[in-house]
């Protein structure tokens, strides 16, 4: 199996609290050999799965912690191929959620680096230590691999300050590190710059708007291939309505429900992660459920779907005047990548910008899809994103470079 790998690879890693994905990419071509998550780590039900060759392996098993993850994950790849040893294997590349304003750049892995993403978990509480945990055992498994870190936030660190600043308190800024940061960076980098081949234009020569719509979702403003203003901000919680957070909210709301239900801040700030968006708006956080019910005539869904579209055209409005100058508008991940419904409900809504939509190749997307008309003077995409083939590339990138 092995054989059939030439070229150099990346090792990239996707690691959170109870689980960790892997991916074995080439960062040329973006393809994958083989891919893989161990779930539930922590439990003595951990699942592994694995797949290489186009035949998918699943194990039952313990794994007490992330060490042993990455030990079982390298035993599949040394069983079901290929096998790590015998291919060249250039570079770990690990997915990092909050790299704050210290990264603008992927970064090689160092103990300052760790440091530095340790002293950044305040601000990503529930992402950043699982990323150290898989940077960790990464380590301890490959000594002698350059490891590289590619941060979420990295492509909106250059975003003006007058996108990146909340008027907010000097002391809040200086001290405490609140500014907009942007999430999805990776997404967003790698869409952008499709859109920009797809136009058949130099990145440098384009003003796109990436809307980036899974169970989290985000816009960006990106100029010239760099981020000028990005929907989410200190947290993943701001801009548009997600699976189950609100997206943007009065900020008084936090101190009305301690006042008129007790709430403490923990309780306001788990429901606005956890119990809002489309779930606090329908029962459901799944957008193709939601959906499906909106179809059956489901008033909730209906209302649902109306907030939604109307919170992306706020964004995408806005967005084009900060840019100025618009030439396209990319849908990507799992809503934006197969819901027709919404992208037609927004792009109607953008004749006046001078969209016209295809409805016809908008019906049938596969793909990298135009779904606007050959006259339409803004165009837009469907872009499936590939975030561990843009890790991958900036690791391998990196590595080129020592
Ligand atoms: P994540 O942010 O977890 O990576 P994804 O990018 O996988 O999320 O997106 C998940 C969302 O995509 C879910 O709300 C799901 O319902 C939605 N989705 C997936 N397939 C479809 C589809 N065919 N039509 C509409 N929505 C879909």
């Amino acid at each position: 199996m092995s054989s059939q790998v030439s070229g150099p690879v990346v090792l990239v890693i996707n690691a959170g609290s109870s689980s960790v994905k892997y991916q074995l990419v080439d960062p040329r071509t973006g393809e994958a050999h083989a891919k893989g998550l161990i779930e539930r780590i922590g439990l003595d039900d951990a699942v592994l799965h694995h797949t290489a060759g186009g035949t998918a392996y699943e194990r039952t098993l313990e794994v007490p912690d992330h060490a042993t993850a990455i030990e079982l994950a390298t035993r599949a790849f040394a069983e079901h191929g290929p096998h790590l040893a015998e291919v060249d294997l250039v570079a770990v590349g690990h997915r990092v959620v909050h790299g704050g304003d210290d990264f603008a750049d992927p970064v090689l892995i160092t103990p300052e680096v760790v440091a530095a993403v340790e002293r950044l978990v305040p601000l990503a509480p529930l992402h950043n230590p699982g990323n150290l945990q898989g940077i960790a055992a990464t380590r301890e498994a490959f000594p002698d691999l350059p490891q590289v870190a590619v941060f979420d936030t990295a492509f909106h660190q250059s975003m003006p300050a007058a996108a990146s600043t909340y008027a907010v308190p000097q002391v809040w800024r200086t001290e405490h590190r609140v500014r907009r940061y942007g999430f999805h960076g990776t997404s967003h980098a790698y869409v952008s710059r499709r859109v920009a081949d797809l136009l058949g234009r130099d990145p440098g020569d384009v003003s796109c708007i990436v809307l980036h719509l899974g169970n989290g979702a985000s816009a960006a403003a990106i100029q010239g291939g760099r981020s000028v203003d990005t929907s989410m901000g200190l947290t993943p919680l701001e801009g548009l309505v997600m699976g189950t957070r609100p997206g943007d909210v009065d900020p008084g709301l936090a101190a009305h429900l301690g006042r008129v239900a007790g709430m403490s801040l923990d309780d306001v700030d788990r429901a606005l992660s956890k119990e809002s968006g489309l779930l606090g708006l329908t029962g459901s956080a799944d957008f193709r459920s939601v959906m499906e019910r909106r179809a059956e005539g489901d008033e909730a869904a209906v209302v649902a779907f109306e907030v939604v579209v109307h919170r992306l055209l706020r964004y995408v409005g806005g967005y084009a005047a900060v840019l100025g100058r618009l030439d396209a508008i990319a849908f990507t991940a799992g809503v934006g990548e197969n819901d027709a419904e919404l992208r037609a409900a927004v792009l109607d809504r953008l004749a006046g910008f001078g969209v016209v939509l295809d409805a016809a190749a908008n019906a049938s997307v596969e793909g990298e899809t135009r779904i606007t008309t050959a006259d339409s003077a803004v165009a837009a995409f469907v872009v499936p994103t590939n975030e561990e083939w843009e890790i991958a590339r900036q690791s391998a990138a990196l590595v080129a470079t020592l």
